[in-house]
């Protein structure tokens, strides 16, 4: 099986002072890809005296990125001091040819935060070399207020060959009018980003009692039709073998934003846990999760089944930030804290 290079992002700093930020002690636990917290290290004894030298003017202090290490796929979230005007600022991610990849609006995770936040996804295609999360300036709008590298490393991804009867060949390959109404319903709702959003309180927890993956994040897959073609793609979540009528839970605490009966992804339903930031549920059996409700974490929300394109009982787990297919067990969310 041919592997598929792709990255590892680990961190660089180079930090430019915040002009007009607050500065509350860097004490935040950084979570790890293991999944349990450490430290973030403390400011060197030069960063120190550069914080001291800048005294005279406006406080400054350091922005904070998860995880340290990112690979494609990942998800960043970066948290900085809220400015002190309190208006929304907007974070930009460049790829190594300095072009933008993508932009994010900063969002608050409560009212009496000190912290801004912003997040990130990753492609999981995402080329290799270094990378830039940046705060526009606040000075003369071109010197960026902050900007940090990160380097990308290389990460496999596995492939597989996937057999499909007569039925589920005519599912995949005939257009429908109904799959084309509900792909457009869907790509509306996986690109909201509703800054009021913001839902999560915890780290994400698997959303069902299985040990058996059946498919990982980012398998290259092959159809192959009952028909003797075949076609490619990519697998953008987890699948998770486990007998029909098996509880599925709420990840996180998130909103229901979709709960429907859809022709390819069977019963399925979308929760919303910060702006922009969505997981998926497919092929359930049965729904019971309604649109609207908000879902603690844990909470059921259905039952295992092989609704849609599904060639046996399992869940499809699937995590998507600014519309970009992410790792749903990406470190920022298996150990996400809401705050410092
Ligand atoms: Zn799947």
């Amino acid at each position: 099986m041919r592997r598929i290079p792709a990255v590892l992002l680990s961190l660089a700093l180079s930090w430019v002072s915040a002009a007009q930020d607050a500065a509350p002690p860097p004490t935040v636990q950084a979570p790890t890809p293991t999944g349990t917290s450490a430290a973030l290290p403390a400011p060197d004894a030069a960063a120190e005296k550069e914080d001291s030298r800048a005294a005279s003017g406006p406080a400054t202090a350091r922005p904070i990125l998860f995880p340290e290490e990112l690979r494609p796929g990942d998800a960043l979230l970066v948290r900085i001091p809220r400015s002190t005007s309190g208006s929304p600022r907007e974070a930009v991610l460049r790829s190594p040819s300095d072009a933008v990849l993508q932009r994010s609006a900063g969002f608050l995770m409560g009212p009496d935060t000190e912290w801004e936040v912003f997040v990130f996804g990753l492609p999981m295609d995402a080329p290799p070399g270094t990378y830039a999360v940046e705060l526009p300036g606040s000075v003369d709008g071109r010197t960026p207020s902050f900007r940090h590298t990160l380097t990308l490393r290389p990460r496999d991804f596995r492939g597989e060959d996937i057999s499909l009867n007569a039925d589920l060949t005519t599912l995949r390959t005939e257009p429908s009018e109904r799959k084309d109404r509900e792909a457009r319903v869907y790509a509306e709702v996986l690109g909201r980003v509703d800054p009021r959003g913001v839902w999560l309180d915890g780290p994400f927890l698997r959303p069902l009692a299985s040990e058996r993956r059946t498919s990982h994040f980012g398998d290259r897959r092959r159809y192959l039709y009952a028909t003797g073609g075949s076609a490619s793609s990519v697998h953008a979540g987890i699948d998770f073998a486990a007998p029909t009528g098996t509880p599925v839970v709420a990840a996180g605490r998130g909103r229901v934003v979709l709960a429907s009966d859809r022709e390819v992804t069977g019963k399925t339903v979308v929760l919303e846990h910060l702006p922009g930031v969505y997981t998926i549920y497919m092929h359930l059996d049965t729904l019971s999760a309604a649109p609207g409700a908000v879902l603690e974490r844990g909470a059921p929300l259905g039952t295992v089944g092989s609704t849609g394109l599904a060639t046996g009982p399992h869940l499809h787990w699937e995590l998507r930030v600014r519309g970009v297919a992410c790792d749903p067990e990406t470190p920022v969310f298996a150990a996400f804290q809401p705050g410092p």
